[in-house]
């Protein structure tokens, strides 16, 4: 499943980030993520997988939240701009194929949320 090797790499950054944070008293709350829609996840499957992988480790117990980010292209033709909202990448004005894309493919944390403990 597409979902689990990019949750491993997930999850894989958030212990690191929070290894950096030194070992004073907190727990993870929330990760944020941010994923383009062309890497074509099923947010329910990634978030199921979120919970396995941090199941046994100190980020144990937060909740995944996912941004998507939609797809945006620009024609290399006429210069059209805009979002794509199937598989089929054509040009919204000219329907040409010679799309660059702008938005869409990004994959990374755009932050952690921490609560410190008591005591
Ligand atoms: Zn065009």
């Amino acid at each position: 499943m597409h979902e689990v090797s990019i949750c491993e790499n997930l999850v894989t950054t958030v212990l690191k980030e929070l290894a950096q944070g030194g070992k004073g008293a907190w727990r993870l709350k929330k990760t944020r993520l941010v994923v383009g829609l062309l890497h074509q996840i099923v947010p329910e499957s990634l978030t199921f997988a979120y919970e396995v992988l941090t199941k046994d480790t100190p980020a144990k117990g937060s909740v995944l939240e996912i941004r998507l980010v939609p797809i945006v292209a620009r024609c290399r033709v006429c210069g059209w701009k805009g979002e794509i909202h199937d598989s089929l990448f054509v040009c919204g004005a000219c329907s040409g194929g010679d799309l660059e894309t702008i938005a869409g493919k990004e994959l990374f944390v755009e932050s952690l949320e921490v609560e410190e403990h008591d005591g």
